[in-house]
């Protein structure tokens, strides 16, 4: 498949799997057979993912983007011999630096959650394509990625101010609003990726979703105390559904 399908989740689900390093070999660069340009996108990735190693500590050493034409055989396997040698001498992933077996589970795992919110976050450097090639060197730099880190947006449902209509579940891409009629909603965290999208649908009326940056997300309301209760209708046995 073309470099540009790599997604920044192949490469952590690999070394999620136990893939003690991941190579990428690609077209070389400007000389892409369509209009994509999709090596590029794979090398803005690469870059991407090397400083994400890097912040939760495993040597970026272990990815490698390399750029090889269908009649540089003799490269390709010296390419990969290089690398092969380069992962062996870094030893299995974690040990290698240092980091204990669940410790390495639950960083990797954290990284994994937040990749769509990272490529969204990171969307206009993710699809940049630099005139010159040494600019690449500081296109994400440390101190961006442990930013992005510390200031990881969440998004939380006022109880107060939800008013049951639904939008936010309707519109949500990953499932992971917890929408009973008549009930104030609420965000399971876990499956939450972070879009943005309940912020934007949550009529103006309502403003019952709010951004919250870097800060712990209140607990959610409890299970049985989230029936809305609409003044006035009530006695009727009557609920309005806004929309
Ligand atoms: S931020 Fe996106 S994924 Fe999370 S609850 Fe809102 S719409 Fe769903
Ligand atoms: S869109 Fe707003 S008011 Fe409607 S259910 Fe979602 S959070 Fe509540």
């Amino acid at each position: 498949m073309c470099s540009g399908r790599v997604d920044l989740s192949f490469v952590i689900r690999a070394l999620s799997n136990g893939m003690d390093g991941v190579f990428i070999g690609g077209c070389h660069l400007n000389e892409c057979h369509y209009i994509t340009d999709g090596n590029y996108h794979a090398l803005n990735m690469v870059l991407l993912c090397k400083k994400l190693m890097e912040h939760i500590g495993l040597n970026p050493e272990r990815l490698k983007i390399e750029w090889l034409s269908a009649g540089e055989g003799i490269r390709f396997a010296e390419v990969m011999n290089d690398f092969g040698n380069t992962v062996k001498k870094l030893g299995p992933l974690g040990k290698g630096e240092g980091i204990d077996k669940n410790e390495l589970k639950s960083r990797l795992e954290e990284v994994a959650k937040l990749v769509p919110y990272i490529k969204l976050v990171k969307k206009e450097k993710l699809s940049s394509r630099l005139e010159n090639i040494e600019e690449y060197d500081g296109l994400f730099t440390s101190d961006e990625i442990d930013r992005l880190f510390r200031e990881v947006i969440s998004y939380y449902i006022d109880p107060g101010q939800c008013q049951a209509c639904m939008t936010c579940a309707k519109r949500c891409p990953a499932g992971a609003v917890v929408s009973v009629k008549n009930q104030i909603h609420v965000i399971d965290q876990e499956k939450c990726i972070k879009c943005g999208t309940c912020f934007e649908a949550c009529p103006p009326r309502f403003g019952a979703v709010t951004k919250i940056s870097g800060g712990p997300v209140p607990p959610p309301v409890p299970e049985g105390e989230r029936t809305i209760v609409r003044e006035g209708k009530e006695k009727m046995g009557e609920i309005t559904e806004v929309s």
